[in-house]
């Protein structure tokens, strides 16, 4: 379309603007330029589908809609002012759904098969109710929350409960119990299969909802989509609701306003992690660990730097166990306080050695909040160092930026008291997690590792190329090296060393291995600067 043909149809309408895929504002209507003059050419950061405060505007709707404007990918962007509601009035009204609505703690306890007889649990999430809030005010959502209520608390029996839970999402809880006054023939065979009962029961709620709500003379449509879970004595109510919770996003999944039924099966997920902790908690005793160690690169010459030591489980069970899966259940049941440790006596042990043959590598070590915050992980550190005997800046500590953020004020002291020790210090995964820019700007580190979620698009998607560039540039304004992780070709190598990155890691250099295969790599650099330098005392 003709952009003066698009700006004639739509100068009557809200203020839009059409951004280009870099943010910057292709187009803007009257409107849009009353409210933020001549926007033109400029970049406009909004939020996405949300409501904001506009100055002129009043609160407005955000909404945007992938285009294509004069032949490349684009965004429309159109601000709904919200009318008449458009200040929220008090404090929300409690929705009245009738006398069954119940707190959700006591919904959640009936699902707890040892006391009560409940069938199954279904969490029902209107469909998109955030829209209706912003468009039509907060008032309309809250009118159309408490009919929901009374019309879901319609299609149940008395005994069933419902409860509301957060903004747009009610929780069902069928009773297990007979009515047989109430039963008809195919309900009393549903009853046999509960799964049955819950899908008919679910089918009840998507029909009850189809007609239109009134309110304050207007017809509103919204529909739902519902997940269920069915009850087992094994599964605790939590769990039941994490199962009826996976069981919505599938129903959302598949185009909303239907429901699903739990069909994974966590039980058997829950004991297969139970056989897993239980090895786990046998594996080091019988020495099932070991370090594998991945070369760090410096990118501007190629060559090796460091190394990240990363464990490794290999049980004769199951063979070998990803740290991906093992360490986070360490995590969770401590077991991670002796593993750690034996992560850094090996680390240390090892680095000595490579030192006291010559090597001059920085050995860096993964550590867990856990470990990091324990009480004895500074004097442990202490004692290790001096039986090692390692000069300062050889070995670093890697800790994840969510880590370091949830270690909160502590965090301070065991950076400052890491330094005393002559330890580096590395900040994993950076860009995934959640830190504050303040926060970083007083931390004591000396590198921060790009995660490789960024690097896997370089050199083509520009948006991972902006966030590598700008980590790099962060990195190094805080007076911080840079390192990028997961490299695994030579154009990501020859992108990161151009946007300046210091190091680099990743399947191109080389895979996590043996340390005889670091020594092997060691000796060949040796046997490389050796010829060479031969070759220059033969030309001299
Ligand atoms: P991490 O510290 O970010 O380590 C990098 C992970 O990326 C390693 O996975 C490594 O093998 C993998 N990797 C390296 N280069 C490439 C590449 O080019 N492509 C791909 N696809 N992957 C690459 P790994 O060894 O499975 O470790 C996973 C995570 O487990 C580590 O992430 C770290 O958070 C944790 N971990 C590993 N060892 C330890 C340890 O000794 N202690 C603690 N607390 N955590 C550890
Ligand atoms: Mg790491
Ligand atoms: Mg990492």
């Amino acid at each position: 379309m003709n952009p003066r043909d698009l700006h004639g149809i739509l100068a009557a309408l809200e203020p839009l603007l059409i951004l280009r895929y870099d943010g910057v504002v292709s187009f803007a209507n009257e409107r849009a330029r009353e409210l933020f003059g001549p926007i033109e050419g400029r970049e406009l950061d909004l939020p996405t589908d949300s409501t904001l405060a506009i100055p002129g505007l009043g609160r407005a709707f955000v909404s945007r809609h992938a285009i294509n404007w004069q032949g490349a990918e684009a965004e429309l962007v159109v601000l709904r002012s919200l009318p008449e509601q458009r200040t929220r009035p008090g404090p929300r009204a409690a929705p009245e759904p009738g006398r069954r609505l119940v707190p959700m703690e006591t919904a959640l306890r009936s699902l707890d098969a040892r006391v009560h007889s409940s069938s199954a649990l279904l969490v029902v999430d209107l469909d998109r109710f955030h829209v209706i809030n912003a468009v039509l005010g907060y008032r309309t959502g809250d009118e159309l929350l408490r009919q929901v209520g009374l019309r879901l608390a319609s299609t149940l029996r008395a005994t069933d409960l419902v409860s509301r839970r957060g903004e747009d999402e009610f929780l069902v809880v069928l009773s297990a119990r007979a009515h047989e006054a109430e039963e008809h023939e195919m309900d009393r065979r549903r009853r046999r299969d509960p799964s049955l009962e819950a899908g008919a029961v679910a089918e009840r709620v998507l029909e009850s909802l189809v007609a239109p709500f009134e309110i304050d003379g207007s017809e509103v449509y919204v529909g739902a989509s519902i997940g269920i879970a069915l009850v087992h004595p094994e599964l605790d109510p939590q769990l039941t609701l994490k199962c009826a919770e996976s069981a919505l996003y599938r129903a959302k999944e598949l185009g909303r306003t239907r429901y699903e039924l739990y069909s994974g099966d966590l039980l058997r997920e829950k004991s297969e992690r139970m056989a897993i902790e239980n090895r786990l908690r046998q594996a080091l005793r019988r020495g099932e660990f070991f370090l594998a160690y991945q070369p760090v690169v410096e990118l501007g010459t190629s060559r090796m730097v460091g190394v990240e030591a990363l464990i490794r489980w290999l049980s004769p069970e199951r063979g070998l166990t990803s740290p991906a899966l093992f360490i986070p259940m360490a995590e969770e049941n401590g077991l991670i306080i002796p593993i750690g440790d034996w992560v850094l006596q090996e680390t240390l042990r090892q680095a000595a050695l490579w030192h006291a043959q010559g090597a001059r590598l920085v050995v860096a070590c993964n550590v867990s909040v856990a470990q990091f915050m324990h009480p004895d992980f500074l004097t442990r550190l202490k004692q290790l160092l001096a039986l090692h005997r390692l000069p300062p800046g050889s070995i670093e500590i890697e800790v994840t930026e969510t880590a370091i953020m949830r270690a909160g004020a502590d965090t301070d002291r065991i950076l400052a008291g890491l330094e005393e020790l002559g330890l580096k210090v590395a900040i994993d995964d950076f860009g995934v997690g959640h830190s504050s820019l303040s926060r970083l700007k007083s931390l004591r580190s000396h590198l921060l590792k790009l995660d490789s979620s960024f690097v896997h698009g370089l050199p083509d998607d520009y948006k991972d190329a902006s966030i590598a560039s700008a980590v790099i540039e962060l990195a190094h304004n805080l007076g911080m090296e840079s390192l990028a992780e997961g490299i695994e070709t030579a154009a990501q190598h020859e992108c990161l060393r151009d946007l300046g990155c210091h190091l680099g890691q990743g399947y191109h250099f080389g895979k996590p291995a043996e340390p005889e295969e670091i020594e092997r790599r060691l000796r060949s650099t040796r046997r490389g600067r050796k010829g060479r330098a031969d070759q220059q005392d033969a030309g001299t």
